[in-house]
């Protein structure tokens, strides 16, 4: 009879222990300062940030961003006062910054060595930043998620990364935010607020069919919902529904959480071990090096097909 007591006392507490471990989600924000799809007034850049900082801080999202320097430049190599001061706004909302390479280049397509130059060449401002704002530079985000396409490729940069104190900051929750950014920006300059406000809605249940996607995946592979990596773009879209992103995670139970935080989770140590030219979720890699194919994918969101298609309109 104790016996039976002693263990449903233990069934009872690890059930409360099951439903203690809370749902966490870390938002990234890449291609900072701004993505702005060919609008370079300061006004239209400066709107972007402060939406998009005051809705983070709003939800108490300690977001990281992730900075393409040479946005800051101008063509003589100038600093652009607005663009470093709407980096720096990122700081004074307690935000963290990472490096995202100075122009954006594509490690499928560049050497090593020009890669590289622009890993240094794009931590010159964000550093100092950083440091006046007691902070460090510790996380490199790869633009395209393009790691290597060889194992030696991905371990060169890796060990390159180490040498210069980063760490890869990974995404779990991957998504084409970038296309309904593009779609939903081009039909506001049309004055079309009637199919600005459908891509909105659209982009909102898409990215929470995203969340339940990869949700799936993460209890597939490893019988738990580990703490998940958002990324999303520094866009007008994103500014714009800042609020109601952060809604889908706390109505599915989310918690917010930082970079470092999240990678004190012992699924980030999970092996990496086939490569290839993909820019994918780190979940994807994951089940890609178990050997998983085919169904194991299947019931991807897709983006509807009218994004698209405005996301290529000239
Ligand atoms: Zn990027």
């Amino acid at each position: 009879m104790k016996l039976v007591k002693t263990s449903l006392l233990l069934l009872i507490l690890s059930n409360t222990l099951l439903y203690a471990q809370q749902k966490q989600v870390c938002f990234s924000i890449d291609d900072l300062p701004v993505v702005n799809y060919g609008i370079n007034t300061p006004e239209f850049h400066i709107q972007i940030t402060e939406k998009l900082l005051s809705g983070l801080k709003k939800n108490e999202i300690q977001a990281i961003g992730f900075v393409n320097e040479g946005k800051i430049y101008d063509a003589k190599g100038k600093v652009i006062f607005f663009q470093k001061e709407n980096l720096e706004k990122w700081l004074k909302y307690r935000m963290d910054l990472g490096n995202h390479t100075l122009r954006h280049k594509d490690f499928n397509n560049v050497d090593f060595s020009d890669y590289t130059v622009e890993i240094l060449k794009g931590e010159k401002i964000t550093k100092a930043l950083l440091s006046k704002y007691n902070q460090e530079m510790k996380y490199f985000r790869h633009p395209f998620l393009h790691v290597g396409a060889t194992q030696q490729r991905a371990d060169s940069l890796e060990n390159f990364l180490k040498n210069h104190k980063y760490i890869t900051a990974p995404v779990t929750i991957d998504n084409e935010d970038y296309l309904f950014a593009n779609a939903y920006q081009k039909v506001l300059i049309r004055k079309d607020s009637v199919l600005a406000h459908k891509i909105g809605k659209d982009y909102i249940s898409y990215m929470e069919q995203k969340i339940f996607y990869y949700e799936k995946m993460s209890q597939a592979l490893f019988g738990r919902q580990i703490p998940q990596i958002l990324l999303i773009h520094a866009s007008l879209l994103n500014a714009d529904y800042i609020q109601a992103l952060a809604e889908i995670y706390t109505k599915n139970e989310y918690k917010f959480t930082t970079m470092e935080q999240t990678m004190t989770d012992q699924a980030y140590e999970t092996p990496i071990t086939k490569f290839g030219r993909y820019g994918i979720s780190w979940l994807d890699r994951w089940a890609i090096s178990q050997g998983k194919t085919g169904d194991f994918f299947k019931g991807d969101p897709e983006t509807p097909q009218y994004v698209v298609d405005l996301s290529n309109q000239k």
